[in-house]
């Protein structure tokens, strides 16, 4: 099949690698120049783990990741901590794969060498989408068009691939705004290699390494704030605003915080709510396309990648592509509709002020063995 494939993000490489070793000729139309991500970081869960060692790359994830030995939550003014989840071996055991951070250029780079053999369109942003009883055609910007059996919009939250199924809506800005900062590891020698979730009044703050011999701390710091809502990647944020907006946090989080620099960006979280129909004709949707959610369960590109592998699978053992789209659509929605839910639940329990309701909610993670924490992620972790 001719397959036209919308956004080379997490989500469209990975579909491109699972579509080219069925043999598609897969046609990549990307908005950028070249490919390229921001210096963030990103958490591999196990699920998507399983889904990079389908296409043989977890020699190639070893490599650029770096192995948490456990996930810990944390008070935000005296560091004690709440929970701890055991991950290395334990993990592994359970749930067939290990817990990766990664830098994520590093991981695109990965993906993109699984997806050499496509046919990369860059600086060609899809404008819309025809859709009618023949192949749907692609209309790019410069008023090119490009003819395909199957068209998969994987062009993020903002997606014009979506718009061309169900008309342009806003996103739903969810009152939070995100920094996000790399500290290079000679300067906090004395922090673990583990994930840190600190939780406080009106924010929380996740930390982990990430890159080759974990070079950078990656920091994200997400705050409520209703009156700034760009969505942007490349903002820059204010340091010092920074840390003044943190200064009544724990000794250690204020100690790592001295050490970002200039290299701090900000942006506001949107998501959307969840899409009741993903497909129609032979154009489908994958990733922030279909189902944007907030990162609080660190899933968005791990569903991305789940969204693809199953695509592929559906189009490979289905007979005919809409079969394959009705069951792609049947399998994957009600899965990624509970993350997104979940995800912006996780919100509001992560930024309770210190009251009754904090109370409860930290004697709930007190009380729970590593077994229990283990296990409240089996649903989504396990194959
Ligand atoms: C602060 C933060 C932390 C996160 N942490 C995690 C985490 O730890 N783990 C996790 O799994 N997820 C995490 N996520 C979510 C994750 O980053 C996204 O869900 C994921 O990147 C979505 O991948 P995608 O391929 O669907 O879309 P995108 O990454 O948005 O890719 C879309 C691509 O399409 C291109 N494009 C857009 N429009 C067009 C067009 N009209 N024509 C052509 N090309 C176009 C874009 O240039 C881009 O390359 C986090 C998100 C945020 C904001």
């Amino acid at each position: 099949m001719r397959i036209a494939v919308v956004g080379a993000g997490i989500g469209g490489l990975t579909a491109t690698a699972f579509l080219l070793r069925d043999g598609h000729d897969v046609h990549v139309f990307e908005s950028a120049s070249s490919l390229g991500d921001v210096g963030a970081g990103i958490q591999v869960s196990p699920n998507g783990v399983r889904i990079l060692d389908d296409l043989g790359a977890l020699d190639d994830l070893n490599r650029i990741g770096v192995r948490p030995s456990r996930i810990v939550i944390r008070r935000w003014d005296d560091d004690r901590e709440l929970n701890v989840m055991p991950l290395g071996e334990t993990a592994e055991e359970r749930w067939g794969h290990p817990y990766f951070n990664v830098y994520r250029p590093d991981l695109i780079s990965l993906l993109a060498a699984l997806s050499d053999e496509a046919t990369f369109h860059y600086a060609s942003k899809i404008r819309d989408v025809v859709i009618d009883d023949r192949e749907p055609t692609l209309i790019l910007e410069n008023g090119e068009s490009f003819v395909a059996d199957l068209v998969i919009g994987a062009d993020g939250i903002h997606s014009r691939v979506r718009d061309s199924l169900h008309g342009r809506l806003p996103t739903r800005f969810r009152n939070l705004v995100a920094h996000r900062a790399l500290v290079p590891r000679a300067d906090v020698p004395d922090v673990p290699v583990e994930v840190t979730n600190r939780l406080g009044p009106g924010g929380h703050i996740v930390s982990y390494f990430v890159g080759k011999d974990a070079r950078f701390l990656n920091l994200v710091c997400i705050s409520d704030d209703p009156d700034w809502d760009v969505e942007s990647w490349n903002e820059p944020g204010d340091p010092d605003a920074l840390r003044n907006r943190y200064a009544t946090w724990s000794p250690p989080i204020r100690r790592i915080l001295d050490h970002v620099d200039r290299g701090v960006f900000r942006w506001a979280l949107h998501d959307r709510e969840p899409l009741s129909s993903w497909s129609h004709g032979a154009v489908t949707l994958l990733g922030d396309a279909c189902h944007p959610m907030v990162p609080f369960m660190a899933q968005g590109a791990c569903q991305a990648m789940e969204d693809a592998a199953a695509l592929a699978r559906c189009l490979r053992t289905l007979e005919s592509t809409t079969l394959a789209l009705t069951e792609y659509e049947h399998e994957r929605q009600p899965r990624t509709a509970t993350i997104q839910g979940r995800s912006f639940a996780n919100a509001t329990m992560f930024h309770l002020d210190d009251g009754p309701e904090q109370v409860t909610r930290d004697s709930m993670f007190t009380n729970s063995d590593a077994e229990a924490a283990l296990g409240r992620f089996n649903w989504l972790y396990r194959p």
